[in-house]
């Protein structure tokens, strides 16, 4: 029997160690120093805003883990040596291991400014910055948010829950834009302005500044503006959590670096989710990919391997989804900010400047490339279907109500849509059932 041991206790080391176990009878330890139990990290704003407590965001009872022999260990991992195939924790005892399986997750960036380390700054990552956060805006009234993007938002929301008021500082023209299209981008920059937030675009973190009392009392931009705060929210993206490895000779640059089959450069070790970076990227995927459901792929992945049914890591269609106040966001396959050379692209808005969608195709032959629907909720597996028959947008346009997820929660627009598509591109143009017809056939 061999000893596996992971590193981290996120989606990705237990999607690793729940299919070791559904494979084998290998001896599995999963550590981790942040927390005993596997909790859903995209979760922690619910638990702020009182919609949730710690133990809901569990996805699997305590018990399951002892049940399915997989072993806890609660410590933080303080060196790997490799060499010798032991870890060596932080309170000083060791663990031997025959595998490792890195997934030591992301952490926080931070820029070097001056004031960042201040009482009352901090990112939002794991579960100790949300008691963190608890403590940092008790009975305070102003908060300032630096970096757009979806945790930014999501902490944006948090503090409006507590009515402490919020300016947000992003380097950008527009929310998002490094990822957003334009008009993605500006949708998405009005909805926050809605909520009564201080939006400055184009506007950086030149430093922090301290009260008498050592906390944070204020921010300066760069133009020299001082905006008075208690909190400021450090959201300016994430980077992979490499520390423990950097010393090592486990080969890194921004991530652990690994091959297809989530191999690192050293044998038995290997590396998954946020922590991993491919060394050759698959065709139009970032070589680090940091969402939820690609580290519980890479889990799954690396467990069949080890399990000796050594198989590459094949993502398919990417997707993600994710929520701006209460604007639900759906992305499929690929849709960058800026339009590539051989791509075209369809645009819908709503006169309520707060639903859209957005279909990118090959501009000669016409097949679907990505969509972006912002307030609609599309079904996924439909969606996923077509790109990968690499349907053409008429086809797409005709079929258009099939992919919406619930119509009856949903108003549907497929009329307006087709009509609007039809109007923009009359050499693709679709028939268009009668409006009524159209919605008692999905009502
Ligand atoms: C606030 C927030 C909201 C998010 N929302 C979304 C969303 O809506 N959709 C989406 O797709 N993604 C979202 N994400 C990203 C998503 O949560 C991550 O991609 C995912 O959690 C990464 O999983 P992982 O298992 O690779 O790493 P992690 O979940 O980071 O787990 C790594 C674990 O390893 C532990 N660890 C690290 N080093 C050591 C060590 N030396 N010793 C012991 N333990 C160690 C860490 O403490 C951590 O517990 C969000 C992230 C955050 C922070």
């Amino acid at each position: 029997m061999r000893k596996i041991a992971i590193i981290g206790n996120g989606i990705s080391g237990i999607s690793a160690a729940r299919h070791l176990r559904k494979l084998g009878n290998d001896e599995i330890t999963v550590i981790s120093g942040e927390t005993d139990h596997f909790f859903s990290r995209t979760a922690l704003m619910y638990i702020y805003m009182g919609h949730m407590e710690y133990q809901h965001t569990k996805p699997y009872e305590d018990w399951f883990w002892e049940q399915n022999n997989i072993k806890l260990v609660r410590n933080w991992v303080k060196e790997i040596q490799v060499s010798q195939k032991t870890l060596l924790f932080q309170d000083g005892r060791t663990m031997a291991y025959d595998i490792l399986v890195l997934a030591t997750g992301s952490r926080s960036n931070k820029f070097g400014w001056p004031g960042q380390d201040l009482p009352g700054v901090q990112g939002l990552y794991s579960y100790q910055d949300l008691e963190l956060m608890e403590q940092n805006t008790k009975d305070i009234t102003q908060a300032v948010i630096i970096g757009g993007g979806l945790i930014g938002v999501e902490m944006a929301e948090m503090l409006l829950s507590r009515d402490i008021g919020v300016t947000f500082l992003i380097r950008e023209k527009e929310f998002w834009d490094i990822v957003l299209p334009p008009e993605e981008a500006s949708l998405i920059g009005r909805h926050i302005e809605e909520h009564h937030i201080d939006l400055r675009k184009q506007t950086e973190l030149k430093e922090i500044l301290a009260g008498e009392d050592g906390r944070v009392r204020a921010v300066v931009t760069n133009e020299n503006q001082e905006i008075p705060c208690q909190f400021v929210g450090l959201t300016v993206g994430v980077s992979p959590n490499i520390n423990l490895v950097k010393e090592s000779s486990i080969e890194t640059n921004r991530g652990i670096l690994v091959n297809e089959y989530l191999e690192t450069n050293i044998p038995d070790i290997y590396a998954v989710g946020d922590c991993a970076e491919f060394r050759v990227p698959l065709a139009n995927r970032r070589p680090i990919e940091q969402v939820w459901y690609t580290g519980r792929m890479q889990g799954e992945t690396v467990a069949r391997t080890i399990s000796a049914h050594k198989t590459a890591y094949v993502p398919g269609i990417w997707f993600n989804s994710a929520k701006f106040f209460d604007i639900e966001y759906q992305t499929y396959g690929h849709v960058w900010n800026q339009l590539r050379d051989n791509e075209n692209q369809f645009y819908w808005e709503h006169s309520d400047g707060k639903k859209c969608i957005k279909f990118v195709f090959d501009d000669q032959s016409k097949t679907l490339l990505g969509v972006n629907s912002f307030g609609i909720r599309l079904r996924h597996q439909i969606l996923d279907q077509w790109l990968r028959e690499k349907r053409e947008l008429p086809y797409v346009m005709k079929h258009l109500a099939k992919a919406n997820f619930d119509p009856e929660l949903y108003s549907r627009y497929e009329h307006e849509i087709v009509t609007s598509f039809n109007h923009t591109f009359p050499d693709m143009a679709v028939p268009i059932k009668k409006k009524g017809i159209l919605a008692s056939l999905f009502s």
